[in-house]
C-alpha cells in the first residue's frame, strides 16, 4: 500500500517547575485555552489534555501540575505524584524552564525525569524577559551538563516566539501509529471540568495570594437547552474569613468573578451561558481525602 498518508500519533508531556509557564506554553500549542493560567504557583492541579491534529500527525500534549517541594498537604502530594506519573509511557518530555532561572527544584525534578526512558528536550521559556539575549549562554551550558537533551529551544509561550520551531522538533519525532483522537477534538476534559476551571481561574486573579491554594470549584448543575446553557457552580474555601473575601464588599468580588467566567465560557461553548455561584466553606479540605474526591482530586 502507499504510506503517503501514514498517520503519526505521540503523547508529548510538559514538565516543569510551578509558574514556568506550561499551561501557557500548551494553550499556544494547541491554539486554544484548555489549561487555566496564573502568575500564582500551583494553579493546575490535574494532569489534562490538549490535542493538535494536522494531516496525518496528532500530537496529544499533556500538561501537568507544577513540581515543588516542601509541601505536606494531601493536595499537594497529590499534585506531585500527578506530574511525575504523567512522564511514564510518552514519546517525547518537554522539560520547561525558566530562562536564567534554574534552581535546586529543577534540578531534583530533572534527576526524575533522567531515571525514565523518554527523549527530552530543554524548552527555556520567558526569553522576552531577558534583555541581553548572549546571558543565555551559560545558562544552557549549565544546564546541559546535567542531562543529554534532545534539543535545546529558547521559547516565549506567552509571545508566541519560536512555538513553530517547537513544533516542528516535536513532529519530526512522532512514531508511526494510528490516532487516538477525532481530529476535531481538543481537549480530554468534560465541558463541565473545564467550566470549573475557568471560575477557578477567575477567583484565583481576583483574590490575594494565600486563598488560590484554599479554594475549588465545583459545578453542580450543567444544564444544556436549546439557546441557553445553565451552569451552577460552588466555590469552595475552607475558613468563613476566606468566603468574606471571595464574596466582597456588598458581593462585588462574586459578580465580578461570574461576569469574567461568564463571558470566558459562553466564548468556549459557542453558547449563552447563564451563570450562578455560591461561595461554601469545607473546612481543611485540602488535607482531608475524602474531600479531595469529593472536589474531582481523584486520590487513592
Ligand atoms: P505553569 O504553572 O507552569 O503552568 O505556568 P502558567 O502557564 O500558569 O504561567 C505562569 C505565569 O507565567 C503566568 O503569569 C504567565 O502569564 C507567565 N508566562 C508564561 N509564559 C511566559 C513567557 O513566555 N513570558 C513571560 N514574560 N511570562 C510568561
Ligand atoms: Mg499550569
Amino acid at each position: 500500500m502507499n504510506n503517503s498518508t501514514t498517520k503519526k500519533t505521540g503523547m508529548v508531556s510538559l514538565i516543569g517547575k510551578t509558574n514556568v509557564g506550561k499551561s501557557t506554553l500548551l494553550n499556544q500549542l494547541v491554539e486554544q485555552k484548555v489549561s487555566i493560567t496564573s502568575r500564582k504557583p500551583q494553579t493546575t492541579r490535574q494532569r489534562l489534555l490538549g490535542i493538535k491534529t494536522e494531516g496525518s500527525n496528532q500530537i496529544i500534549y499533556v500538561d501537568t501540575p507544577g513540581f515543588h517541594q516542601g509541601h505536606k498537604r494531601a493536595l499537594n502530594k497529590f499534585m506531585n505524584k500527578t506530574a511525575l506519573s504523567s512522564i511514564e509511557g510518552v514519546d517525547i518530555v518537554l522539560f520547561v524552564v525558566d530562562a536564567l532561572n534554574f534552581s535546586v527544584t529543577d534540578e531534583h525534578l530533572l534527576s526524575q525525569v533522567s531515571t525514565k526512558d523518554n527523549q527530552v528536550m530543554l524548552v527555556i521559556n520567558k526569553i522576552d524577559k531577558v534583555a541581553k539575549k548572549e546571558k543565555l549562554i551559560p545558562f544552557v551550558e549549565e544546564v546541559t551538563k546535567l542531562f543529554p537533551f534532545l534539543e535545546v529551544i529558547p521559547i516565549s509561550a506567552l509571545k508566541r516566539k519560536n512555538i513553530d520551531i517547537l513544533e516542528k522538533e516535536i513532529t519530526k519525532r512522532l512514531p508511526v501509529g494510528d490516532h487516538l483522537y477525532p481530529e476535531d477534538q481538543i481537549a480530554d476534559s468534560s465541558e463541565r471540568f473545564l467550566a470549573s476551571e475557568i471560575i477557578r481561574e477567575k477567583c484565583i486573579s481576583r483574590v490575594g495570594d494565600e486563598i488560590p491554594y484554599r479554594l475549588s470549584v465545583v459545578i453542580d448543575n450543567f444544564k444544556e437547552e436549546d439557546k441557553l446553557i445553565t451552569i451552577d457552580g460552588t466555590i469552595y474555601i475552607e475558613k468563613s474569613s476566606q468566603k468574606g473575601i471571595v464574596i466582597g464588599e456588598q458581593g462585588k468580588r462574586l459578580k465580578a468573578i461570574g461576569t469574567a467566567a461568564r463571558k470566558d465560557l459562553e466564548r468556549m461553548l459557542d453558547n449563552k451561558v447563564m451563570l450562578r455561584l455560591w461561595v461554601k466553606v469545607k473546612k481543611d479540605w485540602t488535607n482531608d481525602r475524602s474531600a479531595l474526591n469529593f472536589m474531582g482530586y481523584k486520590v487513592v
